[in-house]
């Protein structure tokens, strides 16, 4: 296939795509969609608003096109869309993608790991706040125990997945989870990386003060075992690993993504489930691909149209944090956007 990269205003490449699916969930994690808001009443998309299989394909080549080679797939909950297996099938057949990752809460893992491995899903990233009964359902915001994500972290190992674990360290909620699930993981022998809880969407009630750093996170989990800095994977790898220097060969990993900025290296894109670009996780629009595509717009000209997207790309907004105007933003919902 004729691939031609395309660069944005601070010449970064676009290299990643991820693909929200569905903006429903069957969680209300209160960092993400506290439930006060998405309620019985909340307006979620209808399915004819969502982009179809053959829509998602579509687009997804026409990226590929353009120099993206990973592909996640994420939500709200991803694997609340149905045959999401075989999407995953097709998006492995597109010429020119490389990977395929979908992050997941994990509860219907025990059901679709192995048909997920089977149609070319080569990892999952599975988010798991805590160990403990009480905090795990505070966080979620639901009644499901913490068993049901480790069932699902099982399933994932036993089908051949690729597993890495994710959690959001927030002050005062879960931050007496750290040591547990760092041993927890390193138990179970897999990656987990903390995620600095960050100031995403408009109802999560962000405040900088619940945020636990790196640096505080790293000096936690040192108390385990010594940390060994480990090279980076890939240009643009957002968390900086490290291994447990106690022979265990178990890494462990800290995204920074709020006391230390990666938008020089950003190379990623957001598709919503309704088909629109966005191109920070910060943007506070998208622009409407889908109905592009279904207003018949042609592969060339679908292309060429996410090309002048991409060139005019300035987005920076980890490095602005700080400044008013980035402050007054009307942030997207992370369950919209996908994280
Ligand atoms: N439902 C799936 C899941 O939870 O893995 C996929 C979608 S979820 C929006 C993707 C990731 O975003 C999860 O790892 C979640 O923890 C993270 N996330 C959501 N809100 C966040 C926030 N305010 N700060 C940091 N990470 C957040
Ligand atoms: Fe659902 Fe994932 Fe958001 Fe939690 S973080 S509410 S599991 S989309
Ligand atoms: Fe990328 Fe935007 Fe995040 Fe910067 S703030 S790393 S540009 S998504």
């Amino acid at each position: 296939m004729a691939r031609s990269e395309v660069h944005d205003q601070l010449d970064r490449p676009l290299k990643d795509l991820r693909i929200s699916i569905m903006d429903r969930c069957n969680f209300r994690c209160t960092y993400c969609m506290p439930k006060e808001v998405f309620g019985p009443d909340y307006a979620f998309m209808d399915s004819e608003e969502l982009l179809s299989f053959d829509e998602i394909v579509e687009l997804a080549t026409a990226f590929a096109h353009l120099g993206v080679n990973k592909l996640r797939i994420t939500g709200g909950e991803p694997l609340l869309r149905k045959d999401v297996a075989q999407l995953i099938h097709r998006l492995d057949g597109i010429d020119g993608i490389e990977d395929i990752a979908l992050t997941t809460n994990a509860v219907m893992l025990p059901r679709l790991a192995q048909p997920l491995k089977e149609a070319g899903l080569r990892r999952v990233n599975i988010s798991f706040d805590a160990l403990s009964v009480a905090t795990f359902q505070q966080m979620s915001g639901r009644k499901t125990k913490p068993e049901a994500v480790i069932r699902g972290i099982q399933a994932a190992k036993e089908a051949g997945l690729g597993v890495k674990v994710n959690m959001v360290v927030q002050r005062g909620v879960n931050e007496h989870e750290v040591i547990p699930m760092a041993q927890f993981c390193k138990d179970e022998r897999v990656t987990l990386r903390f995620i600095e809880f960050m100031d995403v969407g408009q109802t999560n009630g962000w405040d900088f003060s619940q945020v636990v750093s790196k640096k505080e996170l790293y000096e936690r989990v040192s108390t385990i075992a010594p940390l060994r800095a480990q090279e980076e994977d890939y240009f643009g790898e957002v968390a900086s690993r490290y291994a447990y220097e106690d022979g265990s060969n178990v890494e462990v990993g800290f995204i920074s993504s709020v006391t230390e900025t990666f938008c020089g290296t950003c190379t990623r894109a957001r598709l919503s489930a309704d088909g629109k670009l966005f191109t920070c996780l910060f943007s506070e629009r998208g622009t409407d691909l889908k109905s592009d595509v279904r207003n018949g717009m042609s592969a060339t000209q679908l292309r060429e149209r996410i090309r002048s997207i991409w060139n005019l790309r300035a987005d920076r907004y980890s490095e602005l944090r700080t400044n008013e105007s980035a402050k007054q933003r009307k942030k997207i919902e992370m369950s919209y956007i996908g994280g």
